[in-house]
């Protein structure tokens, strides 16, 4: 069974994939205890691979993404039954991860890394994309974990202006390393 938090249909705000009406699965749980998480990841049912497939398709029935988030959507022990799952139902899987949990994941499953307190150099290497959160620092030390040709995000935390700030600079100083990525989501009040 997988712990679930909530599955809800919207955009996703971040990254590459900004304006992207996404199936949003948000797993309960997370292998991590980051002081500053503010994501609500409590458990809230347990539900089976299948009861999952069938509400992306009623709640989302035209859309072909479906995010998996959390918590830490690869630390169940049928996260990768669920992928697989989606797939096979045809849709296109992404996942949000922190990287610290080694996955065979296939190619076609888009990952996005945001590193928090350790990091998988497997996955930190199977990175799509890399999300580093903006909160009063550039926490640049995860640059170097990452190979060059990875888009590497600088995303404010909150869209505050002195993240921004900070995000800027850095964006300025490394023009060719960094893209910002903004919570558009929070512009329009939508999850
Ligand atoms: S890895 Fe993410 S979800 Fe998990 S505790 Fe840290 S901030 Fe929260």
């Amino acid at each position: 069974m997988i712990r679930l938090n909530e599955i809800f249909y919207s955009i996703q705000g971040e990254g590459a994939f900004t304006g992207t009406p996404a199936v949003f699965v948000r797993l309960a749980g997370c292998n991590l205890s980051c002081r500053f998480c503010d994501t609500d990841y409590s458990l809230k049912e347990l539900v089976s691979v299948g009861e999952i497939v069938d509400r992306v398709n009623e709640i989302g029935a035209g859309c072909s993404l479906v995010i998996l988030t959390g918590g830490e959507p690869l630390a169940q022990s049928e996260s990768l039954a669920l992928i697989e799952a989606l797939r096979k139902a045809g849709r296109r899987v992404h996942i949000e991860s922190n990287g610290t949990i080694q996955t065979p994941l296939s190619d076609d499953v888009w990952l996005t890394i945001s590193p928090k307190e350790r990091l998988s150099k497997a996955m930190a290497y199977r990175a799509n994309e890399v999300k580093l959160i903006v909160e009063g620092r550039v926490p640049l030390e995860w640059v170097e974990h990452f190979p060059p040709q990875t888009t590497i995000f600088l995303q404010p935390e909150g869209n505050k202006h002195h993240n921004v700030a900070l995000a800027m600079e850095a964006l300025k100083a490394a023009p060719q390393r960094f893209r910002l990525s903004l919570q558009t989501h929070k512009f329009i009040g939508v999850k």
